[in-house]
């Protein structure tokens, strides 16, 4: 798809340039032509007059969207350990696949990871696919990316997620663009379309200001990575007799993958792990100082949790950004979630919403937060807090 400028019905008139927002049109010898500022947008066609500017739009290749079928759910694994978001997709793809009535499949790539599969099964999923090998063991975009990208043009799934871990994200987008369909990153919503049976993909955009829904007409897969944390984890039951072990095998080899690992260095362990807490005493800039974390700390030691934060609070650097809660930070789905001079920005709610009960103190009886709280305290944090202890000392 491309925009192109007919020189010969150009008369020069420069209202292109004015339409323009990308200041992407120069007038050259009285005529206008595209510099590399071009996004493809298409407001110079529609305010040409002179039908002196098109847009070119690509052969689309057609596909028959009514093979696919069946969720799939890719089963990150790390050192034959399976990612807690693999449980969490298991969950939410079951949901998915009982709307669309389909089966519900995990994919699982590595090697010597055949024991994994039973806990695959226990989440629920209907059938594992797996493809072992050497070249699996460690992730390489390169080995990952043209297992599986086989394994969809194979089986043709009908949707295929993944969690937006590191791996998740570097994968997930390189499947996509290989076997011709879309994706969106960092789902905190999916749904199927009662009418259509489509995938909804609902994820926030222009900085969170907005929640943009997305759907995947004409392609397939439909292909989404959500955050680890936010969708709820699958239970575990005993097998089935139904369920199914799906060997693929690859044929992958040392010089399908560009780039040699030479060594894996872990990263020191984070201070703090919210994610898995069932208690959040979390704090914001209504605390005024850094100060104020040692009071929350008393209170999430008493009550057997942990300290998080808004991102006013990390950016002030009161606290590390290990404990930030939110669209940047981490999603967390705890018991009890007790902000604490944080005013409730669409931000940081979109990362503790799955909280089962949710507690704010602020000042501001108008505060946001207020509006998704089960209980709202109207005072100071410094009043509140110190006799908030004080009744469980008792
Ligand atoms: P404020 O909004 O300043 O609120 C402070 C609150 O404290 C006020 O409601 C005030 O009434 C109350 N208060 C003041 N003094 C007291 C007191 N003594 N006692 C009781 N209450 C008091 N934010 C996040 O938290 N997490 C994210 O992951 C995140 N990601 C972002 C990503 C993007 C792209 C953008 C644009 C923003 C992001 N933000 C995020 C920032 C977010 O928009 C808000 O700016 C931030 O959450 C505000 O933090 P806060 O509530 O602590 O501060
Ligand atoms: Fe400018 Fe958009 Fe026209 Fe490109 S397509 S020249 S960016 S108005």
């Amino acid at each position: 798809m491309g925009i192109k400028i007919l020189q010969d019905e150009c008369v020069g008139c420069t209202l292109c340039v004015g339409a323009c927002p990308f200041d992407a049109i120069d007038m050259i010898d009285s005529k206008a032509v595209m510099n590399d500022n071009c996004t493809n947008c298409g407001a110079c066609v529609d305010a040409c007059n002179f039908g002196a500017i098109i847009k070119e739009e690509s052969q689309m290749k057609q596909m028959d969207i009514t093979q696919y079928k069946d969720v799939w759910v890719f089963a990150e694994q790390r050192d034959g350990q399976l990612m807690d978001v693999a449980a969490e997709l298991l969950g939410e793809g079951r949901r998915l696949a009982e709307e669309v009535g389909c089966e519900l499949s995990a994919v699982l790539l590595g090697e010597d990871v055949r024991d994994l599969t039973d806990e695959l099964f226990a989440y629920g999923a209907d059938k594992v696919y797996i493809s072992e090998g050497e070249h699996l063991k460690q992730y390489t975009t390169d080995g990952y990316t043209k297992v599986l990208s086989k394994m969809v043009e194979e089986y043709k799934p009908e949707i295929v997620l993944f969690g937006a871990t590191h791996i998740g994200r570097d994968l997930a987008p390189r499947v996509a663009a290989r076997v011709d369909t879309g994706l969106t990153a960092d789902c905190t919503k999916l749904e199927i379309d009662p009418e259509e049976k489509g995938l909804m993909q609902t994820r926030p955009a222009f900085g969170g200001n907005i929640m943009a829904t997305i759907i995947c007409p004409k392609h397939r897969p439909q292909m989404a990575t959500v955050r680890p944390g936010v969708m709820e984890r699958a239970e575990k039951s005993g097998k089935r007799e139904d369920q199914e072990l799906i060997e693929f095998k690859n044929d992958v080899t040392e010089e399908d993958i560009r780039i040699k690992i030479l060594d894996v260095v872990k990263a020191g362990k984070a201070s703090v792990n919210i994610v898995d807490s069932e208690v959040i005493v979390s704090g914001g800039r209504g605390l005024e100082k850094p100060e104020g974390f040692e009071l929350l700390q008393t209170l999430a030691d008493k009550l057997g949790g942990v300290v998080g934060a808004s991102r006013a609070a990390v950016e002030s650097e009161w606290i590390d950004h290990d404990h930030q809660v939110g669209q940047t930070g981490k999603t967390v789905r705890p018991e009890l979630y007790i902000a604490c001079g944080i005013s409730g920005a669409i931000q940081h709610i979109a990362g503790m919403q799955g909280a089962k009960t949710i507690v704010a103190i602020n000042k501001n009886p108008d505060a946001p937060i207020f509006k998704i709280a089960d209980i709202g305290i109207v005072g100071d944090v410094y009043e509140v807090l110190p006799k908030l202890i004080d009744a469980l000392e008792k």
